[in-house]
């Protein structure tokens, strides 16, 4: 078994087959990727149906990059011969007072020139009679939202970066990194690979890696789900007619059309319990199920349906939840990529941004603000902001 390759990728879920596959377009076999669990396994953070692709953030650096993410995806799919994301327009919804400032999204898009509507709430029921909405309560809608279906997306990466030359392992859990000489070595049981340059793509297991080599992220993992109804009015949420919508307050929701399963799907954003990659459960927490049939019942009551399944997943943020790409401190061979909990539907940039950073040491892309040693990451009394 071969043991020396210029790069390695530790974690193959959305970020790491990304990376992998944005470093082998470039260097073929030359690249490894490593990953503890069978390749499309359920226990991280990237395995489902869909995934929100939106422009909509709440600063102009995040709808550039987001502008930039569709980019990236283009060429996967160019690459592929077919299309992954699938267009339905996006509805941030605002009640009176909401918690989630819009002033945020409306200058940030402002900004960079993207186009969108801001509608009232008579508009917004005239257009998709499935809300039911308050007075007052106002949307944005930006056309470019789209489903990412984020299983697809991490198939086709790992598919194409084989393609490109590519040994990508799993089952294959690494235990330690060490540096010796400007080489990098990867242990993996009693195998032992070498590199010059590593990419950890790790997500909730970061620190299990980052920590033995002088780093510890300040990191929350909590333990979100998300729930899909068997509506009996599939043809009404219908992508082409329903718009994956986010409600922009606390508790903050979103919702997708039916995709991927004969139903509607919803999560509560945040609305998790905090856990480890090791504490967590794969039970469905009834409580949260509640929360979102009941804020269903009321404003999109004809989404709901039995319970298809309800499915768990992990969310891992550092206290401003903002992306961590950088190296690390001390190893300029050794980059991060964390993705803060809302990092698929930019995956395939991120990929292609740790592929810049470990072959070439720098992006072109706007990843200043995500820097290893900034405040939030550095000062332990740095406040929890995890709504955005
Ligand atoms: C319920 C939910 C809804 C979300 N909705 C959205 C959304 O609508 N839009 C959006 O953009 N984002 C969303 N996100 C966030 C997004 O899914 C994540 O930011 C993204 O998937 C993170 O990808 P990742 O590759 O970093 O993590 P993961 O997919 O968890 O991958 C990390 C991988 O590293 C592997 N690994 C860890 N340690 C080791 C080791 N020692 N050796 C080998 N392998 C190792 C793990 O097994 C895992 O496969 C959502 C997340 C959740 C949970």
């Amino acid at each position: 078994m071969r043991r020396d390759f210029e790069y390695v990728v530790v974690g193959l879920g959305g970020l790491g087959s990304a990376t992998a596959y944005w470093l082998a377009r470039g260097f073929g076999e030359a690249v490894l990727g490593l990953e503890q669990f069978e390749i499309g396994h359920a226990r991280g953070a990237s395995q489902d149906h869909s995934r929100i692709g939106r422009l909509s953030y709440h600063t102009p650096a995040y709808v550039q990059l987001a502008g930039e993410s569709y980019a990236a995806w283009a060429a996967v799919e160019k690459e592929l011969e077919s299309r992954l994301l699938v267009r339905t327009g996006g509805l941030d919804l605002w009640p009176l007072n909401a918690a989630i400032p819009m002033d945020d999204y409306t200058s940030s898009l402002s900004d960079q020139n993207i186009a969108y509507e801001l509608l009232d709430a008579p508009e917004i029921m005239a257009r998709w009679p499935a809300f039911v909405l308050e007075e007052g309560t106002t949307g944005l809608f930006q056309a470019d939202a789209a489903i990412v279906p984020a299983a697809k997306c991490n198939a086709a990466h790992i598919r194409l970066a084989r393609a490109h030359g590519a040994m990508l392992l799993d089952n294959s859990p690494v235990e330690s990194i060490t540096t010796r000489g400007g080489e990098i070595e990867v242990s993996v049981g009693s195998d032992v690979y070498r590199c010059r340059s590593l990419v950890i793509a790790a997500d909730a297991w970061t620190n299990e890696l980052t920590a033995p080599l002088g780093t510890k992220l300040p990191l929350t993992i909590t333990q979100e789900q998300v729930t899909y109804f068997a509506t009996p009015h599939v043809d009404e949420f219908a992508p082409e007619r329903f718009p994956i919508w986010i409600w922009m307050d606390e508790p903050s929701f979103y919702g997708f059309p039916v995709y991927g399963e004969q139903g509607t799907k919803t999560g509560q954003d945040v609305g998790g319990e905090e856990v480890t990659a090791t504490t967590r459960t794969f039970d469905p927490e009834p409580h949260a199920l509640e929360r979102v049939q009941s804020f269903l019942r009321k404003h999109i009551p004809r989404s709901l349906g039995p319970v298809i399944y309800t499915k768990t997943c992990l969310y891992t943020m550092p206290p401003d939840r903002d992306f961590v790409i950088d190296a690390l401190p001390g190893h300029p061979n050794i980059f991060v990529a964390q993705g803060a909990a809302h990092a698929f539907k930019f995956a395939s940039l991120i990929g292609k941004i740790m592929s810049d950073l470990a072959s070439a040491g720098r992006s072109g892309h706007p990843i200043d603000g995500f820097k290893i040693d900034r405040p939030a990451l550095i000062d332990p009394a740095a406040p929890k902001h995890f709504l955005v």
